[in-house]
């Protein structure tokens, strides 16, 4: 990538750079994330730990419960408390960047979990709809979907 994404918390405390494109920007809509957010929705950039480099301060790891029982962790700055990403089931390799802590804003791939959107929530006709979630090889781009079996393989 010619050039790093650079994001931060809201007051600075905690500054990171995307080393590489995300795999996938997830639009979603479900309840969690809403209340999560005290927002409409939340944008998740996926991408791989590694990719996030933290160029200054310490994120700390505040755990939410889930119904799937897997752990859930939001990394937020220590002082101004903004969600910066999440480490869904704590696989610790694996991030969903809050894409909206991104200095330039970039645009959801795919609208999940569309089946508790708010009504006023209008969606672009070109982006990708789900009522809950999709298949991953149907939707994915074959580059990301290497990337992410690259992580699964170990
Ligand atoms: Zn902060
Ligand atoms: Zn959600």
């Amino acid at each position: 990538m010619a050039k790093a994404l650079k994001g931060q918390c809201f007051c600075g405390a905690v500054k990171y750079e995307l080393t590489a494109k995300p795999m996938f920007v997830n639009c979603c809509h479900c309840k969690d994330c809403r209340r999560q957010t005290s927002s409409a929705f939340a944008i998740n950039a996926v991408i791989e730990a590694k990719h996030v480099k933290i160029v200054k301060g310490k994120p700390v790891a505040i755990s939410m419960k889930t119904d799937s029982g897997y752990p859930h962790d939001i990394y937020r700055c220590a002082q101004c408390q903004s969600a910066l990403w999440s480490d869904y089931g704590r696989r610790k390799v694996l991030l969903f960047v809050r894409s909206a802590t991104l200095d330039k804003p970039i645009s959801p791939d795919a609208h999940i979990f569309t089946r508790s959107k708010l009504p006023w929530v209008i969606l672009p006709k070109d982006v990708p709809v789900f009522k809950v979630y999709y298949d991953m090889k149907k939707v994915w781009p074959a580059a990301s979907l290497k990337r992410r079996a690259a992580l699964k393989a170990g």
